[in-house]
């Protein structure tokens, strides 16, 4: 019988140049295979590379930097070596919990875990007993520092997880201010789903030369997927509108139009057929500009119609949908418009309308296209029977914001703090000068509305209420 030959596979875990008592680990704890995040990250972590990867919960992506993490780390030396910072208390508790798991058989580690909504003075204790990981939310992080009760002069591995959930809920400023007090010659490795512009330039300032890992799995999705659909007359676009509205239930999608007053119409009509809907042009007070900025980009209202001038410089990542009211009236501006959707590794649809006399706008952008574009069926009518989903996140707005020296940390830990809802609960938290926007779960936003109205932020009552 020929002999049964055994060859290692680029997956399997003992490829790489690991302590052989972290290996043994994975096997007891039957980490067979790599993950695609680990197999493709991994090498380059453990060369000391920066390295930005795309990975959500579930990718495996706290083995792969916690891996990382454990190989580099020297035990005997008793100093804060490894910082990572995560959006919210549950995922740093997860991650902790991983990383314990990973390093069960080093003796002696440890690893700290500093959250807001927790007490400081056990957090403090504990510091001064020494650690030598830290898992932790920026704003408490932050105030650590600031009291003098932790030093990172010893960090030479920095991580930051879901790093665009920490920038949405609004952690720029004081991850700013920790990275400040880390050495520069260190390692970094960042984490994110998804990479908007805000990412990049976080990452070109703090990375060297990052190895950037995209999981093929992931890219395939971020192409726009263009449709085109013919509606009898001006008449019949809005009927058009809410046909495709209900049969895919973006959550969040711009309308555009070419006009002011056409924005403005189009949103009532929306409205009245129940849809959560704010129209964004140019005649809006600066005010309401932001507030509906605030209540469409943290997904508490689902769709947007805006006309181009004023869509300009929208920073809205994820957009599921882009609707084309009319054919735009230039290439580019079709273009850009569609461009918006689809991004950062997820799905989009862009449709666009057109009646009859919009053909030789069709015909020249099947020109600039190459090829030719057909009208799609519309959508079966029964659809609008169906009832009009409502949007899953509910605003807060808070009156009070940096001027009061309010900071996204207080309101989050005010919010998930004793009795509080969980982190997974809140969404995307806004500062302005006088005002602050926190986005809640929309069933739990009476309750959260509450608890904040109720509790202290900073240690003064602030008035808040539910837009
Ligand atoms: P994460 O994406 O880091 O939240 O990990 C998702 C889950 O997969 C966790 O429960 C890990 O313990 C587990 N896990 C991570 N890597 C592996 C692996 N290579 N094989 C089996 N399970 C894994």
């Amino acid at each position: 019988m020929k002999q049964k030959e055994f060859t290692l596979s680029q997956t399997d875990f003992s490829t790489l140049n690991l302590h052989p008592a972290l290996l043994k680990n994975l096997s007891s704890l039957d980490y067979k295979v790599m993950t695609p995040i680990q197999s493709q990250s991994l090498p380059s972590i453990l060369e000391g590379k920066d390295v930005i990867a795309q990975g959500q919960t579930g990718s495996g992506k706290t083995a792969a930097f916690g891996l990382g993490l454990l190989q580099k780390l020297n035990v005997k030396w008793f100093r804060i070596q490894s910082l990572i910072l995560c959006p919210t208390r549950e995922l740093a508790d997860q991650v902790a919990k991983e990383i314990r798991r990973l390093g069960r058989s080093i003796h002696n580690i440890k690893v700290l875990i500093l959250c807001g909504g927790m007490p400081l003075g056990p957090q403090i204790g504990s510091l001064e007993h020494g650690a030598h990981i830290i898992v932790g939310t920026p704003g408490r992080i932050e105030d650590h520092l600031a009291k003098g009760t932790l030093k990172l002069d010893n960090v030479n591995l920095l991580i930051l997880d879901e790093a665009d959930r920490m920038l949405e809920m609004g952690f720029q400023s004081a991850l700013d201010a920790i990275i400040d007090q880390i050495p520069k010659k260190r390692q970094t490795l960042m984490f994110s789903a998804t990479f908007p512009k805000s990412i990049q330039s976080i990452a070109q300032q703090i990375m060297r030369q990052p190895e950037i890992i995209e999981v093929a799995s992931q890219h395939d999705n971020s192409t726009i997927q263009q449709h085109l659909f013919k509606a009898n007359d001006n008449a019949h676009r809005m009927t058009v509108i809410r046909l495709i509205l209900q049969n895919y239930h973006p959550e969040s999608s711009v309308i555009f139009c070419n006009t002011k007053l056409e924005t403005q119409e189009v949103a009532d009509k929306l409205a009245e057929h129940g849809f959560s809907v704010l129209a964004l042009h140019g005649d809006l007070e600066q005010r309401e500009r932001d507030q509906t900025l605030v209540l469409f980009s943290n997904k508490s209202v689902s769709v947007l119609v805006a006309t181009d001038v004023a869509s300009r410089g929208l920073d809205i990542d994820s957009l599921d949908m882009v609707i084309n009211y009319h054919i735009a009236r230039d290439i580019e501006v079709h273009t850009h418009r569609i461009g918006r959707t689809g991004r950062a590794g997820s799905k989009g649809m862009a449709c666009t309308l057109y009646t009859e006399k919009e053909q030789y706008k069709l015909a020249k952008l099947e020109d600039y296209l190459g090829h030719s574009i057909t009208a799609e069926e519309l959508p079966s009518s029964n659809v609008l029977r169906l009832p009009v989903e409502t949007p899953p996140m509910a605003t807060l707005q808070i009156d009070g914001g940096k001027k009061q020296k309010l900071r996204p940390g207080d309101i989050l830990g005010a919010l998930t703090g004793e009795n509080g809802i969980t982190g997974k609960q809140v969404g995307k938290i806004q500062m302005f000068p006088n005002k602050a926007y926190a986005a809640v779960s929309r069933d739990v936003a009476h309750y959260a509305l509450k608890k904040l109205a109720e509790g202290k932020l900073k240690g003064r009552s602030f008035r808040v209420r539910r837009l």
